[in-house]
């Protein structure tokens, strides 16, 4: 059987991975002068592959999209996926908040020894070549000049739209929906926030985290860290609490977000360290050596009026754009694709990764997923070929 998959990125490359394991002919193309390039970039963050917590935590992660994504979670767990990175050589390891690293932590000796089996199996990687759609059953693509191709399955990895630069751009949401597929229109997921900082704190603080701290929002607390931004906040705390954050500045034009300083502490040790502390020390002194709060803490304390360390609203008034955000939310709608993901519109072609309507934070729940969906479909393929 032959079979295309358009997009080299994680989930587009898995899909090559199983269908050559299991005898086909497989072609890769994608539009960028090399592949897995969002793959190659996630690696700078150290490469988070997959996250170590219980499963049925796990696929809680996915939200509103856990229960359609179950299924595929289940078939490559993130067992599976730690023991693949294993035998590609790149050894994995749990970090102390539970998410899996490979021991390298960067994705570039993975991806090499990855590309190597798939050229050894026969899998043919086609670059430069941009996907515009179809002409009646044939793929269309171009690269200088239009040509089209044929094939007995089609696997569509295209990504979602956020840093675009690397690839995935989205642009195969007109496609789609021109063929009646319906898309649902992308978000930045996993993104910063805008916030009004004056000049002075900008000029200051951006640049500087503030570490073990708590966020609460929408009846949710993550502790973690933030980062101040020239705009406003990012970082892995924010990211989690990005969806409800982001919906709610759609809905109401802001978010309070309340920062604890010091979860450590309860109110009543917060009083009782401050009572200790000598009066004729200035807040922030006091602040400082009764609490340990950090000059950035404390400053933020005053940009934002805030009396308590353990309450501090900081209001965000807008989502930073796709064009940083880790993910985008949105995509083709689940409803729209069958258990293995293919589209019921465009019956034998399919979808994988994160062109489809789920989103996650950060903690390796992306990677996960894109690599699971692949290997429903991919599987469902080769299944579907044996019959
Ligand atoms: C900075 C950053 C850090 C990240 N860190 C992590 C992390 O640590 N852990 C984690 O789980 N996730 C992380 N992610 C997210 C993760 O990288 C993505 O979820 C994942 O790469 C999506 O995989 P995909 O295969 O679905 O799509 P992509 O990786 O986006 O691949 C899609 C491919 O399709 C190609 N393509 C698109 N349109 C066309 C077309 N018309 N014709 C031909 N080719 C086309 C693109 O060129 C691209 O190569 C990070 C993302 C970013 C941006």
């Amino acid at each position: 059987m032959q079979v295309v998959v358009i997009g080299a990125g994680p989930a587009g490359l898995m899909c090559a991975e199983v269908l050559s394991g299991a005898g086909h002919s497989v072609a890769v193309y994608d539009r960028m002068p090399s592949p897995a390039r969002k793959f190659l970039m996630a690696g700078r963050g150290g490469l988070n592959l997959t996250h170590s917590e219980p499963f049925e935590r796990f696929v809680s992660r996915y939200g509103k999209a856990a229960a359609r994504l179950r299924p595929s979670l289940e078939a490559f767990t993130p067992g599976d996926l730690r023991a693949w990175a294993d035998g590609l050589g790149a050894e994995s390891f749990v970090g102390s908040s539970g998410r899996v690293f490979p021991k390298a932590m960067k994705a570039s000796p993975l991806l090499r020894a990855w590309l190597q089996r798939l050229t050894d199996r026969g899998v043919s990687l086609h670059l430069r070549q941009d996907w515009l759609g179809w002409d009646d059953e044939k793929l269309v693509f171009e690269q200088e000049k239009r040509f089209t191709i044929q094939a007995d399955a089609v696997i569509l990895a295209l990504g979602g739209a956020s840093w675009p630069r690397l690839g995935g751009d989205g642009g195969w949401k007109t496609i789609l929906e021109a063929e009646g597929v319906p898309v649902k229109p992308f978000q930045p997921s996993n993104v910063g926030f805008n916030t009004g900082w004056t000049q002075l704190f900008t000029e200051r603080h951006a640049g500087t985290p503030l570490k073990t701290i708590a966020l609460t929002f929408g009846g949710k607390t993550v502790r973690g860290e933030v980062m101040l931004t020239r705009h406003g906040v990012e970082g892995g705390a924010i990211y989690a609490l990005s969806a409800a954050l982001r919906d709610a500045i759609v809905r109401h034009g802001h978010a309070d977000l309340v920062i604890d300083l010091r979860p450590d502490l309860n109110a009543g040790q917060v009083i009782s360290k401050l009572g200790r502390a000598s009066p004729k020390d200035s807040l922030s002194n006091r602040l400082r050596k009764a609490l340990g709060l950090t000059p950035t803490a404390i400053a933020l304390m005053h940009e934002t009026g805030a009396t308590d360390v353990k309450a501090v609203t900081v209001r965000l008034t807008g989502v930073q754009g796709l064009d940083r955000a880790i993910s985008s939310a949105g995509g083709i709608a689940l409803e729209a694709v069958s258990d293995s993901f293919e589209l019921k519109a465009l019956p034998g072609v399919y979808a994988v990764g994160e062109m489809l309507d789920w989103e996650a934070p950060t903690g390796g729940y992306l990677l996960q997923a894109c690599f699971s969906t692949a290997v429903m479909a991919a599987r469902a393929i080769a299944n579907s070929a044996q019959a």
